[in-house]
């Protein structure tokens, strides 16, 4: 289990917690991981397309045995058994798992790019993956991701909503 994953989880359509909780319980019983951290959660703006619910996000760490392309896998995996509804490119979804950093890798390739190329650009993003972790270097611009929070032009409204759930403290034992 030697490499780090950030994993951003967010949702705006239907039970937007519920949905969010049951992607982070899908993570922590994943035999071929373990969960380290889960950040509160957030209610986010919504961003690229505005017409549509906010959403619910949230930022977890977990430690993995797996590569970047079998971890992908298991998080298109969880999305489909948690039932994503994607209807358009950035538009309402019932549940989305985006692979922002595994170690400090970069991957370019069509199917996956790490770290993810978005992130430094979204507030939701940035917010929680502070709160767990200010100081984590962003591989491509040798930043830490604090600065990247402090230079963000993204004005969306992003606000901690709750702690990370008590159903989380279990998760984490
Ligand atoms: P979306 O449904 O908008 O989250 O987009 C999913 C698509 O993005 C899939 O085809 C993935 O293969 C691709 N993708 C590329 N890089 C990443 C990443 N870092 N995390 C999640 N999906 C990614």
């Amino acid at each position: 289990m030697q490499n780090i994953a950030f994993i951003g989880i967010g949702s705006n359509k239907g039970n937007r917690t519920q949905s969010c909780l049951d992607a982070i319980r899908a993570c922590a019983s994943w035999n071929r991981g373990v969960l380290i951290r889960v950040s509160s959660l957030y209610e986010s703006e919504p961003w690229g397309y505005a017409a549509q619910e906010y959403f619910i996000n949230c930022v977890i760490k977990i430690k993995t045995g797996e590569d970047a392309p079998g971890l992908l896998a298991f998080m298109q995996e969880t999305e489909r058994k948690l039932g994503k509804q994607k209807e358009f490119l950035w538009g309402p979804r019932t549940i989305d798992l985006d692979l922002l950093f595994f170690n400090q890798d970069i991957v370019d390739e069509p199917q996956l790019k790490v770290p993810h190329p978005f992130l430094h650009q979204r507030r939701f993003v940035l917010e929680p993956l502070c709160e767990l972790e200010p100081s984590l270097i962003h591989p491509v611009f040798k930043q830490p991701v604090r600065q990247l929070l402090q230079n963000v032009q993204d004005n969306k409204r992003v606000y901690k909503i709750a702690e990370s759930p008590p159903c989380c403290e279990q998760l984490l034992l």
